[in-house]
C-alpha cells in the first residue's frame, strides 16, 4: 500500500484539546509540506465538542480522524494503542508524531513495538532529508552534550515523540477548511483491562511551571536556600511560577519539579526571569523559547546575557528586595 500522510496524535483532556497538539501541528505542517502529503490529526476521546475538533483544522490539520467512544474518554494505553495500530494498518501514514507527554511517551512505544517500527523519544527538532524523504529526528544525547540526528530508513511509519514547548503552537487560521473522518473500528479495539477510577490533581506545586505566563527562576547566585524566599516572593507578586537551575535543586534549596532545563522542564512563558543563573547550555535548553527573558547577574560576561532581552548587572540580593517593593506599589 502506498505510504501517505503525516500524522499527529492530538491530545484532549475532558474534551478540550491540549496545547501540545497545536505545537505538534505546527511542527508537522512543514514536514507534510516538504513531502507534499496531507497532514492529519488523530483524535481519540468521547463527546468532544465540535468546535474543539474544528480547532485542529484551524491550526493546520487537513484531516481529523475522530474516534469517539466511552472507553476512549480518558487516556488508557490498551485501547489507545489498539486503535492507533488499526488506524496505521488501514491508512498507512509515513510519519506519526506525538508529544513527549505522559500520553505520548506511553502509547507510542506500545505502537512502535506492535508495528515493529522505530521510535525516537523526546525530539527537539524534526526535518525531512532531501532526496530520501526520511524523517530526521534530532534529540539531545550523551547527557545533553551533543544533539544526535536519528533516522529510521527501513521502518514505517517513522515515529517520534516531541518535547512539549519546543515549538510554538500553530497559528490559528479560521479560513482553513478540512475533512473530519469518523472511522468504524472493528470489535476488539476498544477493550481495556484497566479502568480509571478517579483523577486527583497534584496541587502541591502551586502554579504549574509549564503553564505559567511568568516564570521567576533562581540559580546558585541567589547564595543560599533562605534567599530563595525572594524568588518565591517575586514570582508571587508577578502571578508566576518558581523555576530553578539544576545546581540549586541538587543543593536541596528547592525541589526537583521546579528544575528548568535539559533534565528538568521546558517552559515557554511570556516572561522568564533568570536570577543568579549563569546560562549553561543545559539550562538554556529548557527556557530559550520564552518570549521575553530578563537576567539579573553580577557578572557582566555571564552567558545568560547573550540570550536575555533585558539584563541587570548587579547583586541579586540588592536588587530583589527593591524590585519586589516597587512592583508591590504598581
Ligand atoms: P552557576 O553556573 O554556578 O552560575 C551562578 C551564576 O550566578 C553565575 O553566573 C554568577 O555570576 C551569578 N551570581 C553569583 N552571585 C550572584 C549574586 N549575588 N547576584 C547575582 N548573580 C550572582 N542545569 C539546569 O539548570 N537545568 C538542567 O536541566 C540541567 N541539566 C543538566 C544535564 C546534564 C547532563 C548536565 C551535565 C548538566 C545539567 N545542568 C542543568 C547543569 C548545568 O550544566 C549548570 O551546572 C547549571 O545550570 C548551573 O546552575 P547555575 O546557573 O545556578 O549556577
Amino acid at each position: 500500500m502506498e505510504l501517505n500522510e503525516v500524522w499527529v496524535l492530538a491530545e484532549q483532556k475532558n474534551g478540550i484539546i491540549q496545547t501540545v497538539s497545536y505545537e505538534l501541528l505546527n511542527r508537522a505542517r512543514s514536514l507534510a509540506d516538504k513531502l507534499n502529503v496531507s497532514l492529519a490529526a488523530v483524535l481519540m476521546g468521547y463527546d468532544i465538542p465540535a468546535d474543539e475538533v474544528q480547532e485542529l483544522i484551524y491550526r493546520g490539520a487537513d484531516k481529523v480522524y475522530l474516534i469517539e467512544h466511552e472507553v476512549l474518554k480518558d487516556f488508557l494505553v490498551e485501547p489507545y494503542s489498539s486503535v492507533l495500530c488499526y488506524m496505521i494498518d488501514t491508512y498507512n501514514p509515513q510519519i506519526v508524531i506525538a508529544g513527549a507527554t505522559s500520553t505520548g511517551r506511553t502509547v507510542l512505544p506500545h505502537v512502535a513495538m506492535r508495528k515493529r517500527a522505530g521510535l525516537t523519544a523526546d525530539c527537539t527538532i524534526l526535518d525531512i532529508e532531501e532526496g530520501t524523504g526520511n524523517l530526521l529526528q534530532t534529540r539531545p544525547a550523551i547527557g545533553g552534550n551533543i544533539l544526535a540526528t536519528i533516522k529510521t530508513p527501513e521502518a514505517r511509519p517513522q515515529m517520534a515523540t516531541v518535547r512539549p514547548h519546543s515549538m510554538k503552537p500553530a497559528p490559528r487560521d479560521t479560513g482553513r477548511t478540512g475533512e473530519i473522518i469518523k472511522p468504524v473500528l472493528p470489535d476488539g479495539c476498544l477493550v481495556s483491562r484497566v479502568k480509571k477510577l478517579d483523577f486527583i490533581e497534584d496541587e502541591s506545586q502551586g502554579i504549574s511551571l509549564q503553564q505559567a505566563d511568568v516564570v521567576v527562576a533562581g540559580g546558585r547566585g541567589v547564595g543560599k536556600a533562605e534567599n530563595f524566599k525572594y524568588i518565591e516572593e517575586l514570582a508571587k507578586v508577578l502571578g508566576g511560577a518558581v523555576g530553578a537551575s539544576r545546581d540549586v535543586v541538587d543543593r536541596g534549596w528547592i525541589t526537583y519539579p521546579h528544575q528548568v532545563g535539559l533534565s528538568g522542564k521546558t517552559v515557554t512563558p511570556k516572561l522568564y526571569m533568570a536570577i543568579g543563573i549563569s546560562g549553561a547550555i543545559q539550562h538554556i535548553a529548557g527556557m530559550q523559547t520564552s518570549e521575553t527573558i530578563v537576567a539579573i547577574n553580577k557578572d557582566p560576561d555571564a552567558q545568560i546575557f547573550k540570550l536575555a532581552d533585558f539584563g541587570i548587572v548587579g547583586d541579586a540580593m540588592d536588587i530583589l528586595p527593591v524590585l519586589i517593593e516597587k512592583l508591590k506599589q504598581c
